[in-house]
């Protein structure tokens, strides 16, 4: 960091610095206005930052307009920002005098041998390990803004109490503040969790539950589309398609040591404890599954590389407070695979498993938006997370690195962030409220073969262990829809469009005509509905471009006459008259190249 850059939001830890001292004045602007509120927790976070408070009643608008302008008062008042320790004994004596329950737990839960330092700012203490700025003076206040109000659990626990969670931002200049605030609505437009309810491709129903989104015909068109284009591209890549079960014995999961991990995280149905009577869960993922397929005879090194693909729903009992529209979800269908392989085989098959993601999300357009994470084990740290020997990893991290700089791409490094049977390459994305998930992953697993006794005969006829490539190529469907309807802030391109056509006859007298036209089209393997509603047709344009349908057809008497169709273009809204042929090769060229 160059030193004209050190104080400036470049500088993330400038950044968070600059916002966590903010929060201290959010927290000593509610004290001052609301004596009676108990403070919890205020740390600076991607987009600002956050206090959580315990009050006696909701924090709505008002509450946040007149503390804001408190704020604005005591950034004005340029109050110094003093640290000082205190001894465990003294520091909780000093909460407790000042009656703030949430600090006191906070301290007791710090170890033994933990400084305890505090920030002091005028009237205002609060238990913090810092770094700060020196004065309030040094935030703008004309550039900080209350966002929103929301409940949040005391540490995130649901069995704790349901507290409010501020919002706020703050940037060093007002146009950047407003340039968020800007970005933000944009993004709060596309939202798939709006949007998508919205145009009905999916809904969420109480008594289903949270988690659980139920696709409407729009939403399960699209993935179906998507299903089937993987499924493709899979199968002239030489993929095996397999169909396993969603669930298994105990048994399964014992071996594959989810039985042991992850228990919390599966749906089981009996009781685990009782040994006696047979338990089943659901399946959280697809690995020991698709190894039956390869188990099922004796394979030589001639089989190999077996590509297994699998269109396969998974569940995982997620807590319902993280549960967020079709991203979080407890059901979830993902493009999984597993690629059986020899060892001299990995950088071909694993550059080819790249590939394949990358030339699915380019055609989805959403490529420009992936970033890269490598994640590596740790060889300070080799016995205690990961299994394997030091040659292995050494060897199949080196193929990896090397075939990523043969792409070309930038990527981080994740010392310690590696699964523990091997490295692997995370595709991650951001969606429009600028939130990183991770897409999807490849990863080499040097080690879950021999568990699982997978062995192949090696062309000296000796018994050899395979490795193996978890990965997926498109990922999971749902997350995938929401971030296509957030890319396209709804207008997904005509190739996946559920609905490509909306016939429009302008009057009763055309109605055979458009039904004419609309079985021409169908015929034809494209998307269409008729309205045929006696509204008034300006009314019906409106509604389909608020659809985001990509063409309308109108037809009234000089369309029927000449045997054409007027074409309406949801992207300009311009209309060209044609002859229907002329209308369906545009359409096919389109759906063809899959064209943004
Ligand atoms: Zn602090
Ligand atoms: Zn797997």
């Amino acid at each position: 960091m160059s030193e004209e850059k050190k104080y400036t939001f470049e500088n993330p830890e400038y950044r968070d610095t600059y916002r966590h001292t903010v929060s201290h004045i959010l927290a000593q602007a509610v004290k001052r206005l609301y004596p009676e509120v108990k403070l919890a927790i205020g740390p600076a976070i991607e987009t600002g930052f956050y206090y959580d408070f315990d009050a006696p009643f909701s924090f709505t608008q008002e509450h946040l307009d007149a503390i804001e302008a408190e704020m604005k008062k005591i950034c004005k008042e340029k109050l110094p920002l003093e640290r000082f320790e205190l001894p465990r004994e003294e520091a909780i004596k000093f909460m407790e005098e000042k009656d703030e329950p949430y600090k006191v737990e906070l301290i007791n839960d710090l170890p033994e041998d933990a400084v305890i330092s505090f920030y002091k700012q005028g009237d205002f203490t609060d238990l913090c390990a810092g770094p700060h700025l020196d004065s309030t003076g040094r935030v703008k206040a004309n550039a900080l803004k209350l966002t929103s109000a929301t409940g949040a659990y005391w540490r995130g626990d649901s069995n704790r109490k349901m507290l409010q969670r501020v919002y706020g931002t703050a940037f060093p200049k007002k146009d950047e503040l407003d340039a968020f605030l800007t970005a933000q609505a944009e993004a709060r437009k596309r939202d798939h969790n709006k949007l998508g309810r919205e145009l009905e491709y999916f809904t969420t129903v109480d008594s289903i539950g949270q988690g659980l989104p139920v696709m409407l015909p729009k939403g399960a068109r699209v993935i179906q589309l998507l299903q089937r284009w993987v499924e493709d591209e899979e199968q002239k890549r030489g993929y095996y398609l397999t169909k396993t079960p969603m669930m298994a014995k105990s048994d399964l999961y014992k071996i594959s040591g989810h039985w042991d991990h992850y228990l919390d995280g599966m749906f089981v149905m009996g009781d685990p404890h009782d040994e006696k009577s047979e338990c089943f869960a659901l399946r959280p993922m697809t690995c020991p599954f698709q190894y039956q397929v390869f188990l099922n005879r004796q394979r030589s090194y001639r089989d190999l590389p077996m590509r297994l693909g699998e269109t396969s729903t998974l569940f995982r009992n997620e807590d319902s407070g993280e549960m967020h529209g079709l991203i979080r979800v407890r059901q979830f269908t993902i493009s999984e695979g597993h690629l059986i392989i020899r060892p001299d085989q990995l950088e071909e098959e694993f550059r080819g498993c790249f590939e394949l993601a990358k030339d699915m999300m380019e055609t989805l357009g959403l490529w420009e938006d992936c970033s890269f994470r490598f994640s590596q084990w740790d060889p300070a740290n080799p016995s205690n997370k990961y299994e394997g020997e030091a040659e292995q990893w050494n060897e199949a991290q080196e193929i990896m690195g090397n075939i990523l700089d043969h792409l070309g791409i930038d990527y981080e490094i994740g010392i310690g962030e590696a699964a523990f049977y091997g490295p692997k390459l995370d595709i991650q994305i951001k969606n429009v409220f600028g939130k990183e998930d991770t897409l999807i992953t490849i990863q080499i697993d040097m080690l879950l073969a021999k568990k699982f006794g997978m062995e192949y005969i090696d062309s000296e006829g000796k018994k050899a262990t395979p490795y193996i490539i978890h990965r997926t190529s498109i990922g999971c469907y749902e997350r995938t829809l929401a971030l296509l309807i957030e890319k396209y802030a709804g207008a997904l391109p005509t190739w996946m469009a559920p609905e490509q056509v909306r016939v429009m006859p302008m009057t009763d007298r055309n109605r055979d005509y458009a039904e004419q036209i609309k079985s021409e089209l169908e015929k034809n393997g494209f998307r269409v509905t008729l309205d045929g509603r006696s509204e008034k047709i300006g009314y019906k344009i409106r509604e389909a471009q608020l659809e985001k349908v990509p063409y309308m057809l109108v037809l009234g008497d000089k369309e029927e006459e000449a045997g054409q169709v007027a074409m309406r273009d949801r992207k300009d809204g311009k209309t060209t008259v044609m002859p229907l042929s002329e209308f369906i090769e545009k359409l096919k060229f389109e759906v063809d190249h899959k064209l943004k």
